[in-house]
């Protein structure tokens, strides 16, 4: 016989609204993630926090439950407002924070720039209690007074070491000066360099630090495997390990876009194949995402762009077609697959004038690091 388990998921004991607890139970959450069982009772408690956590961690998740158990959704005021670096990350953050707030009654708003402004305008008619926004656009909404920040008593910067990177901070700033002092303000970031801790110092009240490990990719997670291999054979080598992999689906890394097309162009008879970069219109970015996604072109050749934020699930390999710019970098790229305890593979090609990233990576990552069997020279 077995005993009946917990009927009711406990969600790590917190006790959440009536409403809130479905929404996670809907989502098939059971235990909080570690950055979430420290955050959240934090923020429920109406602290400042600063939480170094990376995409893949929960963090989406360990500020959206405080902010539809904290807001009022009856109330038809702007009153939570999340920043975020780029648009991708805009809907995706949304999603979630719509998917936990919705049987509450909570209206959630996008601000991107590259969307029309028109249609903004008729959602910010409907009185959003949530907005989730890039900081360019939203300081435009501002200017124009069709966004008051005047109600917004929960402000979320994330991924601030990226809105940095991005040189938004001076509009974050001007951003923060329209909201109310009074308010509680969380900031996530990767990694902490001097300039958020700045921000931490100057926009935030006695903050609660909390920092979750750097999700390193470990051995028992992500096989890593190098490849050296001449520039001129890269793509030969590429489309080599794509027939010979046993691949559910790969994100291929390039440095620019210029590259990331050329290759899309090489590669254009295998219909397995996506590209994905920021110089792309919004529309063929999302277009790109949803096909990967369905795994109609279960190959995404793509820039940076997304190896951080964008929360692609079920990746089973990362090929770094170009080295990454630093050991930062590969991390980040690499943390795109084996995520939430999956398993992963991620093949780094070496090139010729890549060595002397590839010996700082060999340092920082020791014998996790791999040949990878394949042989073109033979
Ligand atoms: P994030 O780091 O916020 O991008 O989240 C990474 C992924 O984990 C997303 O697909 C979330 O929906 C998922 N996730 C977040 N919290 C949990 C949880 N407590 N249990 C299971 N999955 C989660």
């Amino acid at each position: 016989m077995q005993l009946a388990t917990q009927v009711e998921p406990t969600f790590g004991g917190l006790a959440f609204r009536p409403e809130t607890k479905r929404a996670i139970r809907a989502l098939g959450w059971t235990q909080p993630t570690p950055i979430q069982t420290r955050v959240i009772p934090v923020m429920i408690s109406g602290k400042d926090v600063v939480g170094q956590a990376q995409t893949g961690s929960g963090k989406t998740g360990a500020f959206a439950i405080p902010l539809v158990e904290r807001l009022n959704a009856t109330v038809r005021t702007l009153q939570g407002l999340v920043l975020v670096p780029t648009r991708e990350l805009a809907i995706q953050v949304t999603d979630e924070i719509r998917a936990l707030g919705r049987e509450s009654g909570f209206r959630v708003v996008t601000l991107f720039g590259g969307q029309s402004i028109e249609r903004q305008f008729a959602e910010l008619r409907r009185y959003p209690q949530i907005a989730v926004a890039t900081p360019g656009r939203l300081l435009d909404h501002v200017q124009r007074g069709t966004v008051k920040l005047g109600g917004a008593t929960m402000v979320i910067l994330d991924e601030g070491d990226r809105m940095l990177d991005m040189g938004f901070l001076p509009d974050v700033s001007r951003i923060l000066s329209q909201t109310p002092s009074s308010r509680q303000t969380a900031l996530f970031s990767a990694t902490m360099p001097t300039a958020i801790h700045a921000i931490a110092k100057q926009q935030m009240r006695d903050p609660v630090w909390v920092r979750i490990a750097t999700p390193t990719p470990t051995v028992e997670t992500v096989e890593q495997f190098y490849l050296e291999v001449a520039e001129e054979d890269k793509v030969r080598a590429l489309r080599s390990l794509l027939n010979k992999e046993e691949i559910d689906s790969a994100l291929v890394f390039r440095r620019t876009k210029h590259r990331a097309d050329r290759l899309a162009r090489a590669l254009r008879s295998d219909r397995r194949v996506g590209v994905l970069h920021g110089g792309m219109r919004q529309g063929a970015r999302l277009q790109a995402l949803r096909a990967f996604e369905e795994k109609r072109t279960p190959i995404l050749i793509a820039t940076n762009l997304a190896s951080r934020g964008l929360d692609l699930p079920e990746i089973s390999h990362v090929i770094n077609f170009d080295m990454p710019e630093d050991v930062e970098t590969y991390i980040h790229r690499v943390g795109r697959t084996a995520r939430m305890g999956r398993a992963g593979t991620a093949i780094t090609f070496v090139g010729q004038f890549d060595l002397e990233i590839f010996d700082q990576l060999k340092r920082n990552l020791g014998s996790s690091l791999k040949r990878h069997p394949l042989n073109l020279y033979s």
